[in-house]
């Protein structure tokens, strides 16, 4: 069954085939400041429609996207690289909860 979010004013929807088994609290520079919770799908399972803004940075690997009106994180992808998946912010989810899902540390500080 599909699961679906939305940022914080609507205009990016988000569905994903089903609930991510668990989730990443990333430590980077980036993740420790918007505090993301990170599921990974492959990008074909993942569909995401309205208008989004890439920030990119560091290694330019990735856009990170996030709506330009209410500013919520969305998801990232990547900009060329085939890694067969991609980061969608689960906390943007209907009905997350951080206490019901496995939450992995992911040690990236730097
Ligand atoms: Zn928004």
């Amino acid at each position: 069954m599909p699961v679906r979010g939305s940022c914080h004013c609507g205009n990016v929807q988000i569905e994903l085939p089903e609930w991510p088994a668990w989730v990443a609290d990333c430590n980077c520079s980036l993740c420790r400041r918007t505090a993301w919770r990170t599921a990974y799908y492959p990008p074909e399972t993942v569909r995401i429609t309205g208008e989004t803004k890439a920030y990119i940075w560091g290694d330019r690997m990735i856009g990170i996207h996030h709506c330009p009106t209410c500013g919520c994180g969305t998801h990232w992808d990547t900009l060329g690289e085939d890694f067969g998946k991609m980061g969608v912010n689960a906390r943007l989810l209907d009905g997350f909860d951080e206490a019901a899902i496995e939450v992995r540390k992911f040690d990236n500080r730097g």
